[in-house]
């Protein structure tokens, strides 16, 4: 699969115009597109840490049950290919009893219970993650692929943030919303992604629990473990049985589980072409729905920006996990009179970057998370270079196994490419140029999607002028892929309605009466 693109990266002749020969390097690295001619030490981070189960039952009602459907399922570590546990398959009997405990518990616990009482609990589930939040970030980074570094600074505090920043919400609804009374829905229908498979469940979980709703979840089948752990969480936590209920299993359970007559609220994270699948499925039905669905995001850079700090927006914007992010930045648009010193910085920073073991405290590029979407990705790739444009990857070794892929950039690239159009989720950029602000702004319009840009000058006018002509729900200013629980996320168009985090977020979950 890889030989084409291999031979391209053995045959590419050194770039003449970047390298040790020019007389100022334009970074720290090497400037050649080779790799640093030094090895790092390994810096493993200890799996024992983790105590994996061989089998995990299904989480509903509090405790652990074996999937009535008597089917299991192995989730591997994509670095390795090796199983790491079994897994229950839920089947739809499965799902009754996890929508039918989740309503009870609704009714006769959380439904009811003073917004300080469900706080406390929240507290509790945020202290309790940070205390065991080194085992989750390996947890994380075992069943997904992700480097460790990002899932003990990023994924996991961010987890905890959300929980504690809820836990804060849940005994001032009347502040939160004014003059009106926020009563909960009742049960809500949670499908989850593998891309950041804890994180997703906090954005789910602790504004529904807040509001006073209890949550069926069905996590994404690549990466059920990090769910899994959170299930002994609540229960460590003391949560009433049956407020958070997990099952975990296939795609047709995720529709079986919004379908349910007594779900009243879906929230789903993943591919557009499954979002428009749940939208048709449950339309009629008055059931709340938020969809969080792909992107293709510009990253928009100016003459006027500092340049250093905008490569490494650049390569935070689609390399951080693996490019495996709704709100990735892969439409990099430069401005033209900067072009060629820019992507000549970021071919000198890309061969900087470590891709390997994703345990390795210095990776920067883990593990495609699963086989097929490294087969997508890797087509996506075949597809640029067989539509014309021209792709750079630093010629860095690969692990003989596990799903990897080389740091890749595309030049030459035209608006109708399908890696300009299409979501790659992986680490694949593409750049375009623009001359003027105006056509900075048609062209990073110019898709299906809509979930997030970002804009890199030193003019704060210009920022504010085109966030408004930007059609993206999150518009990143000098940065990118910056995430807090306080402040609201989603998409346009395709990439979704809807908004999680902050207040919007809150509002998801509940319904307003006028007091
Ligand atoms: P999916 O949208 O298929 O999966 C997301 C979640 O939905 C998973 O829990 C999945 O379960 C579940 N699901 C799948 N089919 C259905 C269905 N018919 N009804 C209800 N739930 C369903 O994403 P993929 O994993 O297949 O990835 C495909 C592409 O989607 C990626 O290449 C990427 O472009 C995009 N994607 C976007 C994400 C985002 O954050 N916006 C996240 C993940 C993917 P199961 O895993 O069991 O199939």
């Amino acid at each position: 699969m890889t030989s084409k693109r291999d031979q391209m990266v053995t045959q590419r002749p050194r770039s003449e115009s970047v390298g040790r020969g020019t007389a100022s390097p334009s970074s720290w690295g090497f400037g050649d597109g080779q790799a640093v001619p030094w090895e790092y030490a390994p810096a493993p981070e200890s799996r024992d840490v983790v105590k994996l189960q061989a089998r995990y039952g299904l989480f509903v009602g509090g405790k652990e049950v074996a999937p009535r459907s008597g089917q299991w399922f192995t989730t591997i570590d994509p670095a390795t290919e090796e199983p790491l546990a079994e897994v229950a398959k839920a089947g739809l009997a499965d799902v009754e009893d996890a929508v039918a405990v989740a309503r009870r518990a609704f009714r006769r616990s959380w439904g009811g219970m003073p917004g300080r009482e469900r706080a406390k609990y929240l507290f509790r589930i945020a202290r309790i993650l940070q205390e065991r939040s080194r085992e989750f970030a390996v947890l994380e980074t075992l069943d997904t692929g992700k480097p460790i570094k990002e899932s003990r600074d990023v994924d996991i505090p961010l987890v905890a943030a959300h929980f504690w920043y809820y836990a804060g919400w849940a005994d001032k609804l009347d502040y939160a919303f004014p003059g009106r009374t926020a009563q909960p829905l009742g049960v809500a229908a949670q499908i989850i992604p593998w891309n950041f498979p804890l994180l997703m469940l906090a954005w789910k979980i602790a504004p529904a629990l807040a509001a006073g709703n209890t949550v069926v979840l069905k996590p994404a089948s690549p990466t059920p473990l990090s769910a899994l752990l959170f299930a002994d969480v609540c229960r460590q936590a003391d949560l009433p049985p049956g407020v958070v209920n997990i099952i975990t299993g296939p795609g047709e359970i995720g529709l079986a589980l919004v379908k349910h007559p007594d779900v009243d609220k879906v929230a789903f994270t993943g591919s557009t072409a499954v979002g428009k699948e749940i939208g048709r499925a449950i339309a009629g039905q008055g059931k709340a729905l938020t969809l969080e669905l792909g992107g293709k995001a510009a990253n928009i850079v100016f003459d006027d920006a500092p340049l250093d700090q905008a490569i490494e927006g650049i390569v935070n914007g689609i390399f951080f996990n693996q490019g495996e992010v709704c709100c990735a930045g892969s439409r990099l648009l430069v401005q033209e009179s900067i072009a060629e010193p820019l992507i000549e910085k970021l071919k000198d920073r890309l061969a900087t970057l470590r891709v390997g073991d994703p345990l390795d405290k210095n990776t920067d590029v883990g593990a495609i998370n699963n086989a097929a979407q490294l087969a997508k990705i890797e087509a996506l790739i075949e597809a640029g270079v067989a539509e014309g444009a021209e792709l750079y990857q630093p010629a860095c070794e690969l692990p003989a196994r596990g799903y990897f892929v080389r740091p890749t950039l595309f030049t030459n690239v035209a608006q109708s490419h399908r890696i300009a159009q299409e979501e790659i989720f992986g680490p694949v950029l593409a750049v375009l140029t623009f001359r003027t602000p105006d056509e900075a702004v048609e062209k990073a319009n110019n898709t299906p999607y809509g979930l997030s840009a970002g804009i890199w000058t030193e003019k704060g006018s210009r920022i504010l002028k085109m966030a408004k002509e930007l059609r993206a729900g999150v518009v990143w200013g000098n940065t990118f892929n910056r995430f807090d629980p306080t402040s609201p996320f989603g998409g346009y168009k395709e990439s979704g309605f809807g908004r999680e985090g902050g207040l919007h977020g809150l509002l998801a979950y509940v319904r307003l009466e006028d007091r």
